[in-house]
């Protein structure tokens, strides 16, 4: 941390969680420890909301000396995966966070299925013979009370016997639950005898067939924080009616009172952040798969270039609250540029190419030119880029019939510019095809006018970004648009696939330095003038391929 880095902290206002962390440990509450975990469903790829949840979690702990568990909350068989446990501990590594432990929901399921034996001897839990719509129908509606059923009335020793034999694989799926016995007339719906555990006879990827009987996710989750002693345990807010339930679990079980706070979950305009659909967008084929550049998940989003150290930039400059709101993707655009900006290195390439020969510049002969690395960063250095008599500029730096001269600072026949670290050139002439393209500018060049060294006295506005036809490799670059047409996903209507943005993918073919042949991935660049580009894990040595991670300027803003 910088000296500015902390007084910034300092001045920051706390947030509603870091106060009642702080209440708590003034009130020396939980021995002055502080305990969180980070508990995803390894059932799809981590998202941006998920790195608000993490940031939050870890960053209370790193903020007030505590720790954070990351806790796999895998008690549903049927859609878990090992792939995306994997995955998400690579995202979550990547972040920049380190768990203290790595636990797994299943590896509670023997404890977790004693703590029900105990409801059901404590008169607390029974076991039901209902139908899932019989259930329904018998809790009564927010304004009357649950009728029950006979059920609700079998003895201690009935419930246990059934209950084992429910765990024992004696009755088909759907036949019976377990229900905690609570209160049908309670005013919160989720107190009206919950259902705890349900029969599936479902492969778990941790614990094989062991299990036909599966924890609900409100018997599971409040008892493992319990299990680990979490002492805040932060949810998003549509966990609130739950937490009525996850008290009265921890009292009459007499376990650890671990507490639940909730937050608002991170909703961002143009994008869609549930699992469900992102698994529906790779496996109908919108996105090349859960890594694709324009998906709003961790693995996406570093693939397109962004920076750990962006994201939890604006993870930061979001904050907690408890009311949702929208956010725009734009922000997370700004912290990558701002980011960006301090660390990519400038690089030249041509995106649009049109070719141009320095007329009075000789044949077979290449300078090596020396240009900075980063003007922000003098430790970046200096490198050598090769000019020579046929290059490449941007099509749209050439207009035949330009504006009057001071609204138009590049080139035109007559006018002059400079090229980026090389030369002042003038345009004197144009080659069109048959079709009326422009196919090549006839340009020379100002022999004193080298940058660093100029004596023509020339005054030009424009500089050019360019490259050398003989020494440019050709590159694949991929420009992005948001994935999605509405700008709130949570009020558009028809099916969420419809308002995909057909032109959220452009690809073309650059004209790129040399030194770009030895990009690496993770690496970012300043295409100067483009935007900011990485190398993508599609590229070979064979063919270089690039992503645009954001342009230089919000253009969004701009078409909007
Ligand atoms: P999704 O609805 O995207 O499938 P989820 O809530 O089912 O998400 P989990 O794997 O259960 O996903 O989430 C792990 C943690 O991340 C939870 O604590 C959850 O509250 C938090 N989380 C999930 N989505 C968001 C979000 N959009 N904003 C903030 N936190 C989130
Ligand atoms: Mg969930």
């Amino acid at each position: 941390m910088t000296i500015e880095d902390k007084k910034e902290a300092a001045e920051k206002p706390l947030n509603f969680i870091e106060k009642i962390v702080e209440e708590d440990l003034r009130a020396g509450k939980n021995g002055g420890r502080v305990l969180t975990r980070f508990p995803p469903e390894p059932n799809g790829y981590l998202h941006i909301g998920h790195a608000k949840s993490i940031c939050l979690n870890f960053g209370l702990a790193n903020r007030y000396g505590g720790q954070t568990n990351l806790r796999f909350d895998d008690t549903n068989p049927v859609t878990e995966d090992t792939e995306y446990v994997e995955s998400i501990k690579a995202d979550v590594r990547w972040l920049g966070f380190e768990w203290a432990n790595e636990f797994y929901a299943s590896d509670y399921f023997d404890t977790l299925y004693n703590l029900a034996i105990d409801l059901i001897k404590k008169g607390l839990a029974y076991v039901d013979d209902s139908t899932a719509a019989q259930i329904a129908e018998q809790k009564g509606t927010p304004t009357e009370p649950g009728t029950g059923n006979e059920y609700r009335n079998r003895s201690i020793e009935e419930n246990l016997a059934l209950f084992e034999g429910m765990r024992n694989g004696q009755f088909a799926e759907g036949t019976k639950v377990l229900r905690a016995k609570i209160d049908l007339a309670a005013p919160n719906m989720l107190l009206r005898d919950p259902l705890l555990y349900r029969i599936k006879f479902a492969h778990h990827h941790r614990t094989g067939n062991k299990w036909c009987v599966y924890p609900m996710y409100d018997f599971a989750h409040g008892q493992s924080d319990s299990i680990e002693k979490i002492t805040h345990s932060i949810c998003t807010l549509e966990f609130v009616p739950h937490r009525d339930l996850y008290d009265w679990c921890i009292e009459k079980l007499g376990i650890f009172p671990s507490k639940q706070y909730e937050f608002a979950r991170l909703n961002m305009t143009h994008t869609v952040m549930s699992k469900r659909k992102l698994l529906q967008l790779v496996n109908e084929g919108f996105v090349s798969g859960w890594d694709d550049p324009r998906m709003p998940t961790i693995s996406g989003l570093r693939r397109r270039g962004f920076t750990p150290e962006s994201i939890r930039e604006f993870c930061d400059r979001i904050g907690i609250a408890r009311h949702e709101n929208l956010i725009s993707f734009s922000l997370l655009e700004f912290c990558v540029r701002e980011h960006l900006n301090k660390k990519a290195r400038r690089v030249m390439a041509v995106l649009d190419p049109i070719k141009v020969i320095i007329t009075n510049y000789p044949e077979n002969q290449t300078e090596l030119l020396s240009t900075e690395n980063n003007p922000e960063d003098p430790e970046a250095g200096v490198r050598q880029v090769p000019f020579s008599r046929e290059l490449y500029i941007e099509r749209e730096d050439f207009m035949e019939n330009p504006p009057p001269p001071k609204k138009w600072f590049r080139l035109g026949p007559g006018l002059m510019a400079r090229l980026k670290s090389a030369y002042i050139i003038q345009c004197h002439d144009f080659v069109k095809d048959q079709n009326g393209h422009i196919t090549e500018l006839h340009c020379t060049y100002v022999a004193n006018s080298k940058s660093g060294q100029d004596e023509s006295g020339i005054v030009v506005k424009g500089t050019l970004h360019w490259v050398s036809v003989q020494h440019a490799h050709a590159a694949e670059v991929r420009l992005y648009d948001r994935l999605f047409k509405a700008e709130d996903m949570s009020q558009a209507e028809g099916n969420f696939q419809d308002h995909i943005n057909p032109e959220s993918l452009q690809r073309t073919t650059a004209f790129v330095e040399p030194c770009l042949a030895e990009a690496q991935i993770g690496q970012n660049y300043q295409f100067v003038r483009k935007g900011y580009f990485c190398l993508d894990t599609d590229s070979t040595p064979q063919k270089l391929v690039f992503n645009r991670t954001v342009t230089l300027k919000d253009s969004w803003a701009k078409v909007k």
